[in-house]
């Protein structure tokens, strides 16, 4: 069977990326028919936006898509090009998974270290719920809020005080909760900890974890824990192997997920997915990196394992283990790696990303 899958190959090191997970992915043998799709700064000086609509099309039709950093251009009306794509193709849930591969520097190194972050893309802070400092808007906000709080009133001045709104619901709670115990049970894990400030914004975080202690009733194969915010920060420092599934509102999600791959060597290896009813895109968790745009230089593991992410959802599991192993293999010999997992930063064994890349697919196909 082949599979249609929409590359994006972005802007910075997104194309050298792209081309690097590519060839690795084809390697495995699996079919794939690739649509290549431009996005980012490089498209919007010719076409106007950074997402043009045949991308868009194009990711509505194949429901799939491996996708290389893009930059948020300055200027263009999206507060966040990744976050627009999330939120208008319905990606609800961002997993990312973060595992030690041994060979990777980073002080955890001597404890296994294998979690899987799920967050909530939707709801939240996240939500662009905003009000600015000093415009008309915002003291209405202001005085309705101070109208009908029963509890404590905003203080500061209207002129002086900005306001993010943080709304959390049952039906995305559910659905983000749900999302997290299936994926642990499809992929062979024993926890789910539901992680919160339920202590302190009882409305919001109270109700994430009382939906969550809900659900996790419809799966008495899956234990549940949960951890406030503050306190999960520590323990993921002091004892990571005691966790597996993590879910998380969105803000939570997105600081727990930087903690957790700065755990297991940082940005070069941490791959992600964002899924939703309709299609999944598959993404390092790294950005474009600019400033190393057409040096042969970075990284290219986060978008492999981004593609053994996709892999597997594709139902292609002997491929994706496949392709996992020859990443890790590479990394653990430590030869044909890029700066970033040598000794030192300079290096001067290190290879570029082209390299490294050939170097798993040599392993895959040797
Ligand atoms: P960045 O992740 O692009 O880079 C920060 C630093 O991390 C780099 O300078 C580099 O030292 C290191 N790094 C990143 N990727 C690496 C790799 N593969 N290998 C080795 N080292 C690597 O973060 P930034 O500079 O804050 O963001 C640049 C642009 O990327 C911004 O416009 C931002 O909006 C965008 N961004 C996009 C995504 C996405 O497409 N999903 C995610 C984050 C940031």
């Amino acid at each position: 069977m082949t599979h249609e899958v929409t590359l994006i190959t972005g802007d910075g090191v997104g194309p050298e990326l792209a081309e690097a997970a590519r060839r690795c992915i084809d390697a495995t043998g699996v079919a794939i028919q690739w649509d290549v799709q431009e996005a980012g700064v490089d498209v919007m000086a010719r076409t106007g936006t950074p997402l043009p609509d045949s991308l868009m099309a194009s990711v509505r039709r194949t429901r799939c898509a491996l996708k290389a950093p893009i930059t948020t251009p300055v200027g263009t009306g999206f507060r966040s090009v990744n976050v627009f794509l999330r939120q208008e193709l319905g990606l609800f849930a961002c997993v990312r998974p973060c595992k030690y591969y041994p060979g990777v520097r980073t002080f955890f190194a001597s404890v296994p270290v294998d979690l899987v972050i799920v967050r909530e893309n939707t709801e939240d802070l996240y939500a662009g719920i905003e009000f600015p400092r000093g415009h008309l808007e915002t003291a209405e906000v202001i005085d309705a809020i101070n109208r009908l709080c029963s509890g404590r009133k905003i203080q500061t001045g209207r002129e002086e005080t900005g306001v993010s709104i943080k709304p959390i619901s049952v039906s995305g709670t559910q659905r983000i909760v749900r999302f997290a115990f299936q994926y642990a049970r499809q992929n062979g894990r024993h926890k789910v900890t539901a992680v919160h400030k339920a202590n302190i914004m009882k409305h919001t975080d109270g109700l994430f974890l009382e939906v969550a202690r809900q659900v996790a009733q419809e799966f008495p194969d899956i234990q549940f824990e949960d951890r406030i915010v503050d306190n999960m920060c520590m323990q993921l420092v002091q004892k990571p192997d005691l966790y597996d599934v993590l879910v998380l509102p969105n803000l939570y999600g997105d600081i727990v997920s930087d903690l957790a791959a700065g755990l297991i060597g940082g940005l070069g290896v941490a791959p992600g997915a964002n899924i939703g009813p309709d299609g999944a895109i598959f993404e390092a968790v790294h950005g474009s990196a600019p400033k190393y745009k057409g040096l042969n230089k970075v990284n290219p593991t986060a978008l492999i394992l981004s593609g053994v992410l996709m892999l597997r959802h594709l139902g292609e599991l002997e491929a994706a283990d496949r392709l996992e192993a020859a990443v890790a293999a590479v990394i653990a010999e430590g030869r044909q790696v890029t700066y970033d997992l040598k000794p030192h930063r300079d290096d001067p064994t290190a290879v570029g990303t082209r390299e490294m890349a050939e170097a798993i697919c040599q392993r895959l196909v040797g």
